[in-house]
């Protein structure tokens, strides 16, 4: 088999600001060893996240300039809505300004105290609009995606059995939705497997529990499908999303991911009824049922995006691209989230770091390091992003200390991704120096973001 190339070419660039190790130092106690307070022109290669980072096509930026600015009515929503109309099999679509903005109408809605909603993994600003409501979010993941280095196809699955019992123990009534992400994002990237979104089908209608998929990485989802789930290695992965999405009663959708879009997300659903409460807040919150927060031009690069994201050679070079780095990690010894999943490359902190305590956040220590190594950013998906405390204010830990590096899509290409693996092997080299960290501020929601650092002593 011959190398799988970047199925494009480049038209545009943008330049890469190269600075030094010491001058990173500098830096990065700056920011309080946090690398969302890191200006971006300080970072190398920027793996923070795959949102809303994507190279746009000369199609999408074309369709930019087709773009209908009418506050009512524009041609750019319905082709925006035809194109998740037809991808999706749902009726009715309601654009928002992104996934997040999604989630804070319908748990306005469905959620409050009392409440649960259940998942294989919410995603944590998925988590904080249910709790925000009152709600509580319960995770069902499948045991093998709680162990990092255990390869198994579908470790995004919802355990079923566990399902079952949380429906019978808080009662169907208190639950207003079930939520699968697709992949699983703070799990590792990984995918659901078709098999187990029928079988969670099969429970809500049991129990009269809407479904409702958050698709920010459906199609990176379904490419999975198409590789490893028996029965789907025939059928095009457009096939495979409106199978996965006949399933559903609705969606949540962050078009930063899958749909190549640097701004933009929406809500699709069946029900006529909760779409009316959706679009009584949306006009309060968002805008115009039109255009939701968008811009007319927005709503084009999405409508293309959408459609783009399903090409087959872009979906093999992007699976590829992140098991690429991942087995180069392997090859070295690195302790990587295994198999590799469809957007990032997930390091367990805890065994790279095995010398800090997880009270001293070893993701966010690896995090530091990468930096001021080689100018990498990347995120904590462990204790600092998901721990709470309890009432002696301890750290209650997260279940997997992670870090991610998200692989924005169609940005990077082979040379700067072996650089990066150049860059962990050598921060893996010499882990045995690095010091656990301690935090010195933080905010009530989503800490991760805000919260300020330092080096523990
Ligand atoms: C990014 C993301 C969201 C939220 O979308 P935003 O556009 O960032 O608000 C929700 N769920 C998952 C799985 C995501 O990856």
């Amino acid at each position: 088999m011959k190398t799988i190339i970047e199925p494009f070419r480049i038209k545009s660039v943008e330049p890469i600001y190269f600075n030094t190790k010491e001058e990173r130092e500098v830096i990065l106690e700056k920011a309080f060893y946090n690398p969302f307070l890191i200006h971006s022109n300080d970072v190398l290669i920027d793996l923070l996240t795959d949102s809303g980072t994507s190279a746009m096509s000369s199609n999408q930026w074309a369709g930019i300039m087709q773009g209908d600015e009418s506050y009512a009515g524009s041609p750019s929503f319905f082709r925006f809505e035809k194109a998740i109309q037809d991808i999706t099999g749902l009726p009715i679509v309601i654009p928002t300004h992104q996934g997040r903005a999604s989630e804070k109408i319908l748990f306005s809605i469905l959620g409050g105290k009392g409440k649960y909603f259940l998942s294989n993994t919410l995603f944590d600003t998925t988590r904080a609009n249910i709790e925000f409501s009152g709600a509580e979010g319960i995770d069902c993941l499948c045991e093998e995606g709680k162990l990092p280095t255990v390869a198994a196809p579908f470790k995004g699955n919802l355990d079923i059995e566990l399902l079952k019992k949380h429906i019978l123990e808080i009662g169907a009534g208190n639950i207003p939705l079930v939520l699968i992400t697709v992949t699983n994002n703070s799990g590792g990237g990984q995918p659901v497997s078709m098999k187990n979104i029928r079988a969670v089908r099969q429970i809500c209608t049991e129990h009269n529990i809407p479904l409702f998929i958050d698709a920010c990485r459906f199609a990176e989802n379904c490419y999975f499908i198409k590789l490893r789930e028996a029965g789907y290695e025939n059928k095009t992965v457009r096939e495979i999303a409106a199978e996965l999405f006949s399933y559903a009663d609705g969606c949540t959708m962050s078009a930063k991911k899958d749909a190549f879009a640097n701004i933009g997300g929406f809500l699709a659903m069946r029900s006529e009824e909760l779409a009316l409460n959706c679009r009584n807040l949306l006009v309060i919150t968002e805008g115009f049922p039109t255009y939701g927060g968008l811009a007319g031009r927005d709503l084009e690069a999405i409508a293309i995006g959408i459609n783009e994201v399903l090409d087959e050679h872009y979906l093999q070079y992007r699976i590829r691209s992140i098991e690429y780095l991942t087995n180069k990690l392997i090859a070295a010894g690195v302790p990587v989230m295994q198999p590799a999943g469809g957007h990032a490359v997930y390091i367990d902190a805890k065994q790279f770091l095995p010398h800090i305590p997880v009270n001293q956040y070893p993701g966010q220590a690896f995090v530091g390091a990468l930096y001021i190594e080689g100018g990498i950013r990347s995120v904590e998906i462990g204790s600092l992003m998901f721990g709470k405390y309890d009432d002696n204010h301890n750290l209650i830990p997260a279940q997997l200390e992670l870090v991610r590096l998200a692989i924005p899509r169609r940005v990077y290409t082979q040379s700067h991704i072996d650089y990066v693996a150049e860059v962990i092997i050598d921060v893996f080299e010499r882990r045995n120096g690095i010091k656990g960290m301690q935090i010195i501020e933080e905010s009530p929601m989503l800490r991760h973001f805000t919260a300020k650092l330092k080096p523990v002593e």
